[in-house]
């Protein structure tokens, strides 16, 4: 089956996405409708709308006052990008951990090219599945895909079954999947073009592809054999990831609440570092140093950085660094957590720096490469529980720290 695909791109696009990512971090808003972007009373206009609020006509870019009259029992918020952006991070490398070939089209979208990763999957449905249930897990959010062999009709697809939607149009199916949908599906036909289609009679894809490029030059100009070409399902647009070489690779969290526990800490630098690890292992790639980020509940940041002894793309050494600037940001200044970030830098090419005669780091990174294997073949429910209880190697340094030091407990 997998091989009548030429290719296999997915569109992924997260639902409602700031609405979707307002109702994550305060969970009694699930089911009531949600309007982020402007206020009622000012001249705002709507960024994003639950699909509770969206059943009430409110749709984004209408003006806050219009969603406002529409539902007025609507839950109003501001916008927070900074919130938003990471969100998109984390989303953007849970697509990268399935294929180097991720192009981020928006905040919320995506393009990914899975001809070569699919492989290890029975499907690209089966692959598609995945990726859905991932994010669902890692991120909390919901995801709409698209599968097909282009960008074109994997977005369409992505669009069709919205919210929490997958589809996939078979190799070969494409001009029968795109017959009977309205013209204005289709991307790059808009309200102008639609309307002087429906003019001359023509309502659907199908239509569309097959007339003569003569007769849609007054419509669409020189874009009219592209536009034609795509009514049948043709687009050959490579998934063209931003370019230049990394400079740096690392994850970052906001957490649902602060975090007070030492242990608590440990454990999502633990789980920072070992997502880090694994982003460098699969680009082939090792850190010559790694850098902590630390944001109190009162927002106010602080970072620090070292350099490891030599360069390394192994979880367990980026965690105890990661760890060791932790213990010493937290001497500083004790107060709960809201963020915690790992990044590591000085990035160099795995080829050039591994050396040739040790046996025991090669042993290591085959260890960690077939538990790569294991998470994006199985999730990482796999093996994240295991993982993250106090190990023989962590336990000294986790176990000193097991009591909260939050201002109320009295600890110093
Ligand atoms: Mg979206």
């Amino acid at each position: 089956m997998v091989d009548q695909w030429q290719r296999v791109i997915v569109h992924a696009d997260l639902d409602a996405f700031f609405a979707s990512a307002e109702i994550l971090r305060r969970p009694e808003l699930r089911g009531l409708p949600v309007i982020v972007g402007g206020q009622p009373g000012g001249r705002g206009v709507v960024a994003a709308a639950s699909y509770e609020a969206r059943a009430y006509g409110v749709h984004s870019a209408m003006s806050a006052a219009q969603a406002h009259r529409l539902c007025p029992q609507a839950i109003f918020l501001p916008g927070d990008g900074d919130y938003y952006r990471e969100l998109s991070q984390r989303f953007r490398r849970i697509l990268e951990s399935y294929s180097p070939l991720v192009e981020m089209v928006s905040i919320d979208e995506a393009y990914l090219d899975l001809s070569h990763a699919g492989r290890s999957f029975a499907s690209p449905g089966v692959a598609a599945e995945a990726i859905k249930r991932y994010v669902r897990d890692e991120l909390g959010l919901v995801v709409s895909l698209g599968v097909a062999t282009s960008r074109m009709v994997a977005k369409i697809a992505s669009d069709l079954d919205k919210p929490d939607g997958l589809r996939v149009v078979e190799a070969g199916e494409e001009a029968r999947f795109l017959a009977p949908l309205p013209v204005e599906r289709m991307p790059g036909i808009g309200p102008k073009a639609t309307a002087k289609l429906h003019q001359n009679g023509i309502e659907t894809l199908g239509a569309l592809a097959r007339l003569s490029p003569v007769l849609l030059e007054p419509i669409f100009g020189k874009r009219a054999v592209e536009v034609l070409q795509r009514a049948r399902g043709i687009d050959d647009r490579p998934v063209e990831p931003e370019g230049g070489p990394r400079r740096s690779v690392g994850h970052e969290r906001t957490f649902s609440h602060d975090l007070s526990h030492l242990v608590e800490i440990e454990r999502s630098l633990y789980q920072l570092a070992e997502q880090t690890g694994r982003d460098l292992r699969r680009r082939g790639l090792r850190a010559g140093s790694v850098a902590l980020k630390l944001r109190y509940s009162d927002f106010e940041t602080v970072g620090k950085q070292r350099r490891f002894a030599r360069p390394t793309d192994s979880h367990r050494e980026i965690v105890s660094i990661a760890i060791e600037l932790a213990h010493e940001l937290l001497a500083q200044r004790r107060a709960p957590i809201r963020l915690l970030g790992v990044r590591v830098t000085t990035l160099s090419d795995l080829a050039i720096q591994l050396p040739l005669f040790e046996v025991d780091p090669l042993r290591q990174r085959r260890l960690n490469l077939a538990l790569d294997q294991l998470v994006e073949r199985h999730g990482r429910g796999i093996i994240q529980p295991g993982w993250l209880q106090p190990r023989e190697t962590q336990r000294e340094v986790m176990h000193p720290f097991l009591q909260p030091f939050d201002a109320g407990q009295g600890h110093g």
